[in-house]
């Protein structure tokens, strides 16, 4: 894990935007050193708007990303896939202001990655290392980071829902652990919350097909993917709003009740807090540039739902 990281070749694929359930085709393309992660809007001429905390737009359900007069919504499972994966350089290239939902975990994405293959760049990698510990509070909602030789996540949530009472899961966060116990999880949502959002013309393209739909004393959906896919899946949100700060973590992540909005206001926070951490960055093995990465893939046991 020395050297930055990009795909070898371009990949592609479509599908719908959850709010608006338009078709959008989604393009992953290679990138050089330390140009980062950047959503390119091919419909507005190319706007560039780069996935870091500066860029932050609209934050409700899904995490957003503005530039000048342009935005890019839901941009989590996606950002989940490429920085766990270690995808530090990428363009991706949109054709409609949302990123497809898929089947509403990142599989697919992890998929999409496997596909393109990754391999590594001449330049070192920078970690964010936590030295000092760093917490936010909005009402019960909490969110920490904790100095950690490795990057560890820690999360609980509690509805008031007889299924999600109380969940909670630690998970030592590699391309491992995330593509078997983390990507195939899938978002969630509350029945009566959804009519709620219809009536207000968002979540137009969700279906059983890409959440889990929380009725009220059981999910409509036939099974889950995990008895706790849903405090995995809020993993899978946390990893991605965490990949808006530009670099990979080295320390322990522990969140209760989090959502978008607590989250990415946290990665703010955490750029902020200059004196918590220090970057640092990895000995280059020149050997390996240009080598190729192995990318793990999910199995398809882990997809049944
Ligand atoms: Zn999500």
């Amino acid at each position: 894990m020395s050297a930055q990281r990009t795909l070898r070749r371009s990949v592609s694929c479509a599908g719908i935007g959850l709010h608006s359930g338009n078709k959008v085709t989604l393009v992953l393309k290679p990138a050089p050193a330390d140009y980062g992660i950047r959503f390119v809007r091919t419909d507005l001429a190319g706007l560039e708007i780069p996935a870091t905390v500066t860029h932050l737009g609209g934050i409700s359900y899904a995490t957003g990303l503005a530039r000048e007069t342009g935005s890019v919504e839901t941009v989590e499972h996606l950002l989940a896939a490429l920085s766990t994966l270690g995808v530090d350089n990428v363009r991706i290239e949109l054709d409609y202001p949302e990123v497809p939902i898929m089947d509403g975990s990142a599989a697919p994405f992890v998929y999409l990655v496997h596909e393109a293959g990754v391999k590594r760049l001449p330049a070192p990698r920078r970690y964010l290392k936590v030295v000092r510990p760093i917490t936010l509070s909005q009402g019960d909602k909490h969110i920490a980071l904790y100095p950690s030789d490795y990057f560890k996540v820690t999360y609980s949530i509690s509805f008031d829902h007889p299924l999600l009472r109380h969940q909670s899961r630690t998970i030592r966060v590699n391309e491992e652990t995330f593509v078997e116990e983390i990507a195939p999880a899938r978002t969630f949502g509350f029945l009566k919350e959804i009519e709620m959002l219809r009536q207000r013309g968002l979540a137009l393209g969700g279906s059983l097909e890409n959440a889990i739909v929380l009725g009220e004393t059981g999910v409509l959906n036939h099974t889950l993917r995990f008895e706790d896919e849903f405090v995995r899946h809020k993993i899978l949100d946390v990893l991605g709003d965490l990949a808006l700060l530009g670099y990979p973590v080295m320390g322990h992540l522990v969140a209760h009740r989090g959502g978008h909005a607590l989250h990415t206001a946290f990665a703010a926070k955490v750029l902020e807090d200059t004196h918590a951490w220090k970057l640092v960055e990895a000995t280059l093995d020149p050997a390996a540039v240009g080598a190729p990465v192995r990318v793990p893939v999910t199995s398809a046991a882990r997809l049944a739902s």
